[in-house]
């Protein structure tokens, strides 16, 4: 989806209420009544409340549904968007948005700068774009449960991504240093570095892997299993092989009952791609799940941080029954070609799946754009 920055700044201050109140109606309305629009937005005067309403549908951040008892609207991705980038903006973490520089099945990644110039990443999770394009079971189980939205489940994977990065980055592990968390984005340190993915070769491989495998058991002692520890997930400095972890919403306890097979799902991600890519073997044939030596308990500490042992099942149970997870079984995930069939086959659909149409329809579009002040 084209996150397109340009009419943020004519946005009035009547507009960002009535968008705010579109989002609150939101949380217990699939459709929200125009009614609730004007009451929440505290807005006197029907004809202001109409002309935000206009102005707002017109840039395509709520769209109008029809409803067989009224009519009213929903919040788009593109108003959750703007109502992120409006809160960081702010708080001065993103002052301007440029170039996407990722997109992963459930996210969009892309270069933001702050008023200082300073680059930065900004991750947009948008869950629930490939479930409702490809298995209407999916579709209708978001449908169902309204805490299940597409918009709480992506506001709980930026939540988790960046409670873990926060807690693993205070803890000393290499990963981004988080810089702000709101609804459903994260900006976090731009890192200068390459996905494991796209070194052809490195200089010594056993010393990288040794490091990886180390991470693994690090995390592992602290009470943690990344989940998706692979190529696209860990960014290596060609020099000094120095790697970077990224990529959280999928993390889990070690008391989790999945943990061993995650675990060990890890290390064979590392080793599968080391023998692939650089024809590397290690002699030793582990770690196992019996060289854990536990000494820390992020996964309980993680809890303090305002992400919920509720929303972390929340969030499970949507990754387990919905979500198609993990890079590895998206062989070139930065490609769409998987994806073609069941292109525009919404367009114009009901309720949320205009959520999934929206994005669908700007997909093709080219990927770099002008630079936008937020
Ligand atoms: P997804 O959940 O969609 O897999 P990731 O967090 O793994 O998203 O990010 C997707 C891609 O974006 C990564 O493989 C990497 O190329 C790039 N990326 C993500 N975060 C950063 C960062 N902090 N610095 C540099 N590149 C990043
Ligand atoms: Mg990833």
């Amino acid at each position: 989806m084209k996150l397109d920055t340009h009419a943020i700044r004519y946005l009035t201050s009547e507009d960002w209420r009535v968008l705010t109140a579109v989002e609150m109606g939101s949380k217990n309305h699939e459709v929200v009544p125009t009614s609730l629009i004007a009451q929440i937005s505290g807005l006197r005067g029907a004809s202001g409340v109409n002309k935000s309403i206009s102005a707002i549908a017109k840039v395509g951040l709520i769209a109008k549904v029809k409803n067989a008892k009224y009519d009213g609207y929903r919040l788009t991705y593109g108003g959750l968007d703007y109502l992120a980038l409006h809160s960081f903006s702010k708080k001065k973490s993103v002052y301007s948005v440029g170039n996407q520089i990722g997109v992963g099945k459930e996210s969009d990644i892309y270069v933001v700068a702050d008023d200082t110039g300073k680059q930065y990443v900004l991750k947009i999770h948008r869950l629930g774009r490939i479930s409702f394009r490809t298995v209407k079971t999916n579709r209708d189980y978001l449908r169902k449960r309204n805490s299940g939205s597409w918009m709480y489940m992506s506001r709980l994977a930026a939540m988790k991504e960046y409670a873990f990065m926060k807690i693993l980055y205070e803890n000393g592990f290499p990963v981004p240093t988080p810089i702000d968390q709101a609804r459903h984005c994260i900006v976090m340190e731009l890192i200068d570095a390459f996905p494991l993915r796209q070194l052809s070769t490195v200089s010594d491989p056993s010393t990288l892997y040794s490091s990886l495998m180390e991470l693994i058991l690090r995390f592992a002692s602290m009470g943690l299993i990344h989940g998706d520890f692979n190529e696209f997930n860990i960014l290596v400095h060609e020099d000094t092989l120095k790697p970077i972890v990224i990529d959280f919403p999928q993390m889990i306890s070690t008391d989790h009952p999945n943990a061993k097979e995650q675990f060990d799902r890890d290390v064979q991600c590392i080793k599968t791609f080391f023998e692939r890519r650089f024809r590397y073997t290690a002699d030793d044939d582990g770690p196992h799940w019996s060289d854990i030596k536990r000494v820390g308990k992020l996964d309980i500490e993680v809890q303090a941080s305002g992400f919920s042992k509720k929303q972390w099942k929340d969030l499970e149970k949507y990754m387990k029954e919905v979500a198609p997870h993990g890079d590895n079984d998206s062989e070139g995930s930065n490609d769409d070609d998987d994806e073609g069939e069941e292109e525009e086959e919404e367009e114009g659909g009901e309720d949320e799946d205009g959520a999934a149409t929206t994005e669908v329809a700007s997909e093709d579009n080219p990927r770099v754009w002008e630079t936008g002040r937020v």
